[in-house]
């Protein structure tokens, strides 16, 4: 029997941050990844602000890409054409953090994130199995320790097994995600600056993600029900094979065709909106995804998951009581799902505004389904051909796209309860930040005035700071 006091599951972006305050706090710990090799999908690419001061708190340095190329979010019929609109997105991150939000994706995040913890990841290790006897808890027969952490993902093995319900909507859509490359594509987007350039034409809708310029990489996202007619991905699991198909439904996304697609990887996903009823039972915790899945709108998916890492490190460094973590961060990912979830139904909006509405067009496609053929394609075309010729079809206002900062989501927030007492406490403001953030982390006491420009640290009791940046006033 091998004993590993802390045992961490998945090596996700979550479970590898959470090593890297392990580490630096020396509490030893083991990461268990029941896979051969870290993600390859690029999913996540948004890195925001309060994500940047924890990797910069850890001393993680990233090869980001240049966000000036990521600065748009672009709607158009194909790439190529004019857009029907776009929306310049950045905006200046000095008043709210002492780093900028940044852009990586996923899969290159965690092979840098590995490195300085690549001893303490084991793969090719699956946990099966979990017993409590006292207070020590049993793993797959064969290792015990004090403390687990459940860094498994939405679908991860811990949660499921301790059988902690979620609270939400599990399935509010799924998506075909194809990862893949194309340096035409890139060519083809170099106009458009953009991140997203979502796609609404007659043959089809779907969401482009680029993710990183240097080796074309992209992600699509195409709506389920939009592309089959039908959500059951059993019956349409034969698509992932079909490379030919799945680069006849990129090129649909473009004017003009390119001819280097590699297709990476193809996959469903399924978009939920949920978090978890409880966060810990006994000392097995749960951490990122595995307590909680949001659409991708306002990317706060592995962002809330990389800062409730921060959080329960602290936790457990300071040995405070776990109910803490998950007053805390339960209701961070509450206010988050809100958010994306507000951001999500405008979505639904945009593109019911450039005339398709996902329901009137399942409607056209099941009716169309039992035409013959011929008639079919014919249909198709000249319904396609209205839509886009459409002259009704609204401009909608700037202020109603979707955002890419939030800054109150992202450093603005505030805990209601938790340990940082009655009154509850919010992040530090950003003076107090900068002049702490090289200094050991522990409780200070401070002085400073409302603007927070003159600060007074372990001077008058006026305002606590906490480890992890967090204030309350006295
Ligand atoms: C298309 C897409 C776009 C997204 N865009 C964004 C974005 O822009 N910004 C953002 O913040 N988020 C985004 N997200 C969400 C983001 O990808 C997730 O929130 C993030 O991956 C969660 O990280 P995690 O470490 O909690 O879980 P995961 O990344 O799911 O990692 C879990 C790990 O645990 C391993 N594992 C599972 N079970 C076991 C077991 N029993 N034993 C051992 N190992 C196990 C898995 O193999 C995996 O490596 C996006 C997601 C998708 C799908």
């Amino acid at each position: 029997m091998v004993h590993i006091p802390h045992l961490i599951v998945g090596a996700g972006p979550v479970g590898l941050i959470l090593g890297h305050y392990f580490k630096r706090f020396n509490i030893p710990f083991q990461i268990f990844e029941k896979q051969s090799f870290l993600s390859a999908h690029p999913s996540a690419h948004y890195l925001n602000m309060r994500t940047m001061e924890i990797l910069d708190e850890l001393n993680i340095q990233l090869p980001l890409e240049n966000i000036q190329h990521f600065s748009n979010y672009v709607y158009l019929r194909r790439i190529g054409e004019q857009p029907l609109n776009s929306t310049r997105q950045l905006i200046d991150y000095k008043q709210y953090s002492y780093t900028s939000y940044a852009h990586l994706p996923q899969s290159l995040f965690v092979q840098h994130v590995q490195q300085g913890i690549r001893d303490k990841i084991q793969l090719n290790t699956e946990i099966k199995k979990i017993e409590f006897k006292d207070k020590i808890i049993k793993v797959n027969d064969n290792i015990t320790c004090d403390y687990l952490y459940g860094c498994d993902g939405l679908n991860g093995f811990v949660r499921d097994y301790l059988k902690i319900k979620l609270i939400g909507n599990r399935d509010l859509q799924r998506f075909l995600n194809i990862h893949f490359t194309s340096k035409q594509l890139v060519n083809r987007l170099e106009q458009y600056n953009s991140m997203l350039s979502f796609i609404y034409n007659s043959d089809i809708t779907a969401v482009i993600i680029k993710h990183r310029i240097e080796d074309g990489t992209f992600a699509i996202q195409i709506p389920l029900d939009l592309l089959t007619g039908q959500t059951d991905i059993q019956q349409v699991q034969h698509i992932k094979q079909d490379h030919v198909l799945i680069k006849n439904l990129i090129n649909k996304t473009l004017l003009n065709q390119v001819n280097d697609i590699e297709i990476k990887s193809v996959g469903f996903w399924r978009m939920g909106a949920v978090y978890a009823e409880q966060y810990y039972m006994n000392n097995c915790v749960l951490v990122g995804d595995a307590c909680h899945g949001m659409p991708p709108a306002g990317g706060f998916g592995m962002n809330t998951g990389i800062q409730d890492a921060q959080n329960l490190a602290y936790k457990i460094k300071e040995q405070k009581d776990l109910l803490y973590y998950q007053q805390e961060r339960q209701q961070i990912a509450q206010d988050n799902i809100e958010t994306a979830l507000k951001y999500y139904k405008k979505s639904l909006d945009i593109a019911k505004s450039f005339t398709f509405d996902i329901n009137k067009l399942k409607i056209y496609q099941s009716f169309m389904k039992n035409t013959p053929d011929f008639l079919y394609q014919a249909g198709v075309k000249l319904g396609g051909s209205l839509i886009e010729l459409d002259p009704i079809y609204k401009r909608i206002q700037v202020n109603d796209y979707i955002p890419l900062v939030f800054p109150k989501e992202e450093i603005g927030f505030k805990y209601n309860s938790g340990d940082i007492g009655e009154n509850g406490g919010q992040l530090a403001p950003l003076a107090v930040r900068e002049v702490l953030k090289n200094r050991e982390r522990k409780w200070y006491s401070i002085n400073c005035d409302s603007d927070h420009q003159r600060i007074d640290i372990e001077n008058v009791n006026k305002m606590i700071v906490r480890s992890d940046m967090h204030i309350y006033q006295q």
